[in-house]
């Protein structure tokens, strides 16, 4: 599968362009990077903070 050339939400899949927006989350996981825009990455958080296996914070 090839790299998309444009970030999207990995939870409701909306686009941004070539890069994430100041307000979009960036979370690497096992799995790989993924972006999250501004209104998921308050749900995602909640959902890292009780999962606590990221790393990156
Ligand atoms: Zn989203």
């Amino acid at each position: 599968m090839p790299q998309a050339p444009h970030v999207s939400c990995g939870r409701c899949g909306v686009t941004a362009g070539a890069s994430a927006p100041p307000t979009w989350m960036c979370a690497v996981e096992k799995d790989g990077r993924h972006y999250f825009c501004e209104n998921c990455a308050r749900a995602h958080i909640r959902a890292v903070e009780s999962r606590l296996d990221v790393a990156s914070w």
